[in-house]
């Protein structure tokens, strides 16, 4: 998983790496790395932007599909 432009630090892109001690995640340009609660935040804001995403496109889709239910 890769979330761009959003290392708390230079604003770079973060990605999500595993190895034996587990999964963690770096800065790609400054090699940050994210503590588990920025880890939680990143996520957390994350899934709320999808949430509102998947809520747009549920209403447009359902304003399409359900618009003409007259005819
Ligand atoms: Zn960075």
């Amino acid at each position: 998983m890769v979330w761009l432009k959003s290392c708390p630090r230079c604003n770079g892109d973060l990605s999500e790496n595993q190895d034996l001690y587990g999964r963690y995640v770096t800065c790609v340009q400054c090699a940050y790395y994210l503590s588990e609660v920025e880890e939680v935040v990143l996520k957390y804001s994350m899934s709320v932007q999808v949430a509102d995403e998947v809520e747009k496109v549920l209403a447009s889709s359902g304003s399409a599909r359900w618009g003409g239910r007259a005819a």
